[in-house]
């Protein structure tokens, strides 16, 4: 081991010390590097589709049903969603790839997470595959406005006061998704739900960023959600080295060049540590 708290092999320090360099890493982040900041994993103990059936949630069909059958089942949903994400601080995994952003080792991190705790760790260069649950876009024209936190506080808490009403909560969503002032659509969450298409601008950007790296470091994901699945073999195929950072081994931990296993928080302190 040659590391301070022995956490990697001399190889892995070897590889780092000599391919961190200038803009040479990409990250691909997934729901694990937030699960140290309190949220938890959607399939993992704690998270949202133990209690709720994600055939019916994660969809806008599925999620109108609900509003038609119980008005109440979508407000306890909304209520529990954002009260985690409002909750949420980044963590040290978050923290350390800013810092390696700053040094100009991370070039751009590509995320499956919703949660913009890349951003509030002081991350500049996000690419966001599934959206933000900070953020409304427009249905028809795409165009986007940010979701504050104090508005969303606001948001869940008035969904709360007034589970009751399909009226009311109808007024409220209208309030806080209005229609838009560029061509009158209707403003909706800015997360990709299932069954929808990611945005293709992102989808490009990252394919993109992932031709020309020479170090694709994946974190926390389970990589069985497609299309962000692919990219780690795409980025392979183009020459880049894989790095896999994971509690336990992801659905493709195979390809890859290095498997560190263990927590983001750990892990991501101690590389950044190597280099800065
Ligand atoms: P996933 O839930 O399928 O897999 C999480 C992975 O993280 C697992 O492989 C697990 O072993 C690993 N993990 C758990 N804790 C870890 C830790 N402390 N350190 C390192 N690894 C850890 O996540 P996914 O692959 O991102 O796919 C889930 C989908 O759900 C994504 O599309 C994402 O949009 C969404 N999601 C987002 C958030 C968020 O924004 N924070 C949270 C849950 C789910
Ligand atoms: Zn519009």
């Amino acid at each position: 081991m040659s590391n301070k708290r022995g956490l990697f092999d001399k190889r892995f320090c070897d590889f780092v010390r000599k391919n961190f360099k200038e803009g040479a890493v990409v990250c691909l982040t997934g729901a694990g590097i937030s699960n140290e900041s309190s949220i938890p994993t959607f399939r993992g103990k704690g998270g949202l589709w133990e209690k709720y059936d994600p055939g019916m949630y994660a969809s806008m069909d599925g999620l109108v049903s609900v509003f038609r059958k119980n008005p109440k089942d979508l407000v306890d949903f909304v209520s529990d969603f954002y009260g985690v994400l409002l909750k949420a601080k980044a963590n040290p995994a978050h923290i350390s790839l800013a810092a390696l952003e700053k040094v100009g080792i991370v070039k751009a991190i590509i995320t499956q997470n919703i949660d913009s705790l890349h951003q509030r760790a002081g991350s500049r260069s996000v690419v966001e595959l599934h959206g933000n649950s900070f953020r409304i876009r427009c249905s028809d024209c795409g165009s986007k406005l940010s979701l504050e936190i104090n508005r969303a506080k606001e948001m869940v808490s008035l969904f709360e006061k007034n589970s009751g009403s399909r009226i009311k909560l109808l007024k409220i969503m209208s309030r806080y998704c209005p229609r838009c002032s560029k061509c009158g659509g209707r403003y909706r969450t800015d997360i990709v739900l299932f069954g929808e298409q990611l945005p293709a601008e992102e989808l490009k950007l990252a394919y993109k960023l992932l031709s020309g790296c020479k170090c694709l470091l994946v974190i926390g994901s389970s990589l069985v959600v497609y299309p962000a699945a692919s990219l780690p073999l795409y980025a392979k195929e183009r020459g880049a080295k894989l790095i896999e950072i994971n509690s336990e081994p992801s659905a493709l931990s195979d390809i890859f060049d290095y498997k560190i296993m263990g927590k983001a928080g750990d892990i991501l302190p101690e590389i950044a540590r190597l280099l800065i």
